[in-house]
């Protein structure tokens, strides 16, 4: 039943396609084969003998063409999910409204796809909303259509590692070279169908160091509310890939540019206006940057808390500036921001959780006498807000001592921390009220 149900809706069509490929082969291309991960190699092979056809995709072969070696590995074929499922050991069908299929090779996961057709309005598989973007678009298809389904011609590149050939149905190796990022198609259409093209095209730019063709460029400043409808389960995942790029600050800056970061972060615009609150938004995202390039783990909650900071320390001054407490200042702070912010694009709590923490324990490294700085350090977010308090110190938020206080006290040996506690930050606060009259 349920197999007769997937076969349905996954019924392959006719191919509708007439574009053709120019073959480049080994000597024209300089794809170096050592670069390519031995599962994709062994994937692909079992897949070929088996009589399907099957390729390395998308930013894989983008990489290899650019002699880097790329991070992850993508495969399309022609067969289908069970099909896949039933020739290659350790894999897994994943996935509701397209199907793909995970191979396991250790550590490594290759993610290999059935070629599938490119939006067709009129056809009983393919549905849109009112705006035009598709909510259905999961029908198999050849692979001139998955070719032309794909977003941008330097993404719609197919190698063959058994021939050592690349497949270029958009003339995306000379817009490699070129280092120019070209929507396949008619961009407004394309952006219709899926405005989270715009956000890739924003974070290809940072990412390759390209420039986005005028027709792709254009339309988007009348086309960006299309975000509005896009779900955000989808726009947070878009976000959290421009996060942990290794390009996040000039990702940012592309979005920003393009007036489409008011749909991720809408605080941020206005905070990046404020030369203190640049440098330690900057910070923070070069640092992220780096860890990347350095393969050591960043953490997205801890990102989302410096990018929403500004805007919060500004809350929070005012609430001050009214004459509420600290701490009750701090709170309402951070309520107001996350609630603007989650008009826009929610933060899924499991994030919005350590966020909170980060910013809770940042009055309490005020605190530098008694027991209080020993509790805070036993704290299991202190890490990441010490971090924090770094960031701030570093953009002349709060005064550098005491970040170097606090890596002092850290670092030095139990018993002599106690030495280091100042005697009492708040020489009034131990004075008993007088009783009221
Ligand atoms: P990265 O190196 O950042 O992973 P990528 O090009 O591999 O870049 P993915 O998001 O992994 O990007 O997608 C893999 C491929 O799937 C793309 O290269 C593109 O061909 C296709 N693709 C992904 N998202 C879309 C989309 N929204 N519309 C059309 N094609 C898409
Ligand atoms: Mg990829």
């Amino acid at each position: 039943m349920i197999k007769k149900f997937i076969a349905k809706v996954f019924k392959r069509p006719k191919t509708h396609s007439s574009v053709t490929a120019t073959v480049i082969h080994a000597g024209t291309h300089q794809i170096d084969k050592s670069h390519i991960s031995q599962c994709a190699l062994s994937v692909i092979k079992q897949l070929q003998e088996s009589g399907h056809q099957a390729y390395i995709v998308g930013g894989a072969v983008r990489d290899l063409l650019l002699q880097q070696t790329p991070k992850d590995f993508d495969v399309a074929t022609s067969a289908t999910p069970e099909q896949v499922k039933k020739l290659i050991r350790r894999s897994r069908i994943i996935g509701r409204r397209f199907q793909i299929v995970h191979v396991q090779c250790g550590q490594e996961i290759v993610e290999v796809s059935t070629f599938r057709a490119k939006a067709d309005l009129n056809s009983q598989h393919q549905q849109a909303d009112e705006h035009g973007r598709l909510t259905r678009d999961n029908v198999f298809g050849s692979l001139e259509e998955d070719a032309e389904r794909r977003d941008f011609t330097i993404n719609a590149l197919f190698y063959d590692p058994q021939k050592n050939i690349v497949l270029d149905y958009f003339n995306g190796v000379k817009h490699l070279k070129h280092k120019h990022i070209t929507m396949i198609g008619d961009p407004t259409q394309r952006y219709r169908e899926d405005p989270v093209r715009m956000l890739r095209a924003a974070r290809f730019c940072a990412k390759l160091n390209f420039t986005l063709d005028p027709s792709c460029k254009a339309p988007i400043s009348e086309l960006s509310e299309l975000l509005l409808n896009v779900p955000e389960s989808r726009l947070f995942d878009e976000l959290l890939k421009i996060l942990l790029s290794g390009h996040a600050t000039k990702s940012l800056e592309q979005l920003s540019s393009l007036n489409l970061l008011n749909y991720l972060i809408p605080s941020l615009d206005k905070s990046l206006l404020n030369e203190k609150n640049k440098l330690f938004v900057q910070q923070a995202l070069s640092n992220t940057d780096l860890r990347i390039k350095e393969d050591m783990g960043v953490s997205p909650s801890f990102l989302m808390a410096t990018l929403l900071w500004p805007s919060l320390h500004e809350r929070w001054q005012n609430y001050l500036n009214k004459g509420e407490k600290n701490l009750p200042a701090l709170f309402a702070a951070t309520q107001d921001v996350l609630t603007t912010q989650d008009e826009v694009l929610m933060i899924p709590k499991r994030f919005e959780g350590t966020m909170k923490e980060i910013w809770g324990l940042q009055p309490r490294f005020e605190q530098r006498s008694g027991q209080r700085p020993f509790r805070l350090l036993q704290h299991p977010r202190f890490r990441a807000g010490y971090d924090f308090l770094v960031l701030r110190s570093q953009s002349g938020e709060v005064d550098a001592s005491l970040a170097q206080w606090w890596t002092a006290f850290q670092q030095a040996p139990t018993e002599g921390r106690e030495a280091l506690l100042i005697k009492s930050d708040k020489p009034h606060s131990r004075q008993r009220r007088k009783p009221k009259a």
